[in-house]
């Protein structure tokens, strides 16, 4: 099963495509995960991103890409994946098409985390950081009526990242980069939402559903 997990911040994407993977005895392959392992390993291409990432400049497509290309051959990846991060745009969905075509393969199914923006709000904004261990207590999943950590006892504070208008902004970022995304699977027939609200387990047990089918 090659699989794309797509979601907006706070759908616990991370989370489920971890689960899902684990499911379906498949590689869960990040982008994050393929630039620290780069960058770490100290191959080429992770010293290439890491000289623009010391400028906090953005690590360009095309080192993304061939960072993706070389973990996609690996060993581990030729019976299935679960990419999560890649592909971010249509003109990278296009590459990794032509890509997956030049090892006679192709994509079987695009799944997409649907939460909508007010309960992604409700989770991340009410977030609090502790100032001291940096544990994350919610004030209502955790029912945290003080301002202080059940851990150590220091005080919680709310992140910058966290902050509802933060939060909102990025909502806004992420449907302006992934709606032409989503329909591009969407015209391809593979794209298949999945509601992401509920308890973890809830979910991962949908998107097994969603998946089921499309199994060969
Ligand atoms: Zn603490």
């Amino acid at each position: 099963m090659r699989l794309v997990l797509v979601g907006p911040p706070g759908a616990g994407k991370g989370t489920q495509a971890q689960y899902i993977a684990s499911n379906l005895s498949i590689p869960k392959i990040s982008t994050g995960d393929i630039f620290r392992a780069n960058v770490s390993g100290g191959t080429d291409l992770g010293k290439l991103a890491k000289t623009y990432m010391d400028r906090g400049d953005l690590v360009p497509d095309e080192v993304t890409i061939a960072m993706v290309r070389d973990r996609l051959s690996e060993d581990d990846a030729q019976d299935g994946f679960l990419l999560d991060g890649f592909p971010r745009n249509v003109a990278q969905a296009e590459i990794l098409r032509d890509m997956l075509k030049d090892w006679s393969q192709a994509l079987d199914l695009v799944l997409e985390l649907v939460v909508d923006d007010d309960e992604v709000v409700r989770r991340l904004a009410g977030r609090r950081t502790c100032s001291q261990c940096g544990r994350i207590w919610h004030v209502e999943f955790d029912d945290k009526k003080d301002d202080k950590c059940d851990a150590c006892g220091g005080a919680l504070f709310q992140r910058d990242d966290d902050k509802e208008e933060t939060v909102r902004h990025r909502l806004e970022v992420y449907q302006e980069q992934t709606a032409p995304l989503v329909s591009y699977y969407a015209d391809e027939g593979i794209l298949v939402g999945v509601d992401a609200t509920g308890p973890v387990e809830e979910v991962t047990q949908r998107a097994m559903d969603a998946i089921r089918p499309y199994m060969g």
